[in-house]
């Protein structure tokens, strides 16, 4: 079995839509990124390629690269799918936590592991999408920005 962390952080804007877990939230302002900003996801894909230790997202998907301008986020959690299966790594679970003091984001959680899910080819009991603000404290508490963090546990297909 192989353990992977991942972190992100994006700066909270207007102008911008709110994406988190492929979810479109209604929000005043949005994430600002080179992709949809989707931090959460983001913050999952660099657990899973922890895991396998396959780098990061900003070397599989540079933000120099005008293919990835404006991409979903969930196109490239496809992608890090592939990766992993292609090396038969198979997804046991994920455990993320969005940082944010606004908006709510209980109602929402449900959908992002499904989205995330259908993406991996996992079923939704196998992400967990949990939330929480950080009490006023710190950017995220001032709300200029939004925190995710995700743990990924994957097991390596025998006998390959
Ligand atoms: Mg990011």
């Amino acid at each position: 079995m192989r353990i992977g962390q991942g972190y992100d952080v994006h700066r909270l804007k207007e102008g911008r839509k709110l994406i988190l877990g492929g979810v479109e939230i209604p929000y005043e302002k949005g994430l600002l990124g080179h992709s949809d900003a989707d931090v959460l996801i983001h913050a999952v894909m660099d657990a899973l390629l922890g895991a396998a230790a396959l780098g990061d997202i900003g070397q599989h998907f540079p933000d120099t690269d005008d293919a990835y301008q404006g991409i979903s986020s969930i196109e490239l959690l496809k992608e890090v799918g592939r990766l992993l299966r292609e090396r038969h790594y198979q997804i046991e679970n994920i455990d993320a936590t969005i940082i944010a003091q606004k908006p709510k984001l209980a109602a929402y959680r449900p959908k992002m592991a499904e989205n995330m899910a259908l993406a991996l080819g996992i079923k939704a009991g196998q992400i967990s999408v949990k939330a929480t603000t950080e009490e006023g404290l710190g950017f995220t508490g001032r709300g200029e920005g939004i925190a995710s963090q995700a743990i990924a546990l994957l097991t390596e297909a025998a006998n390959y």
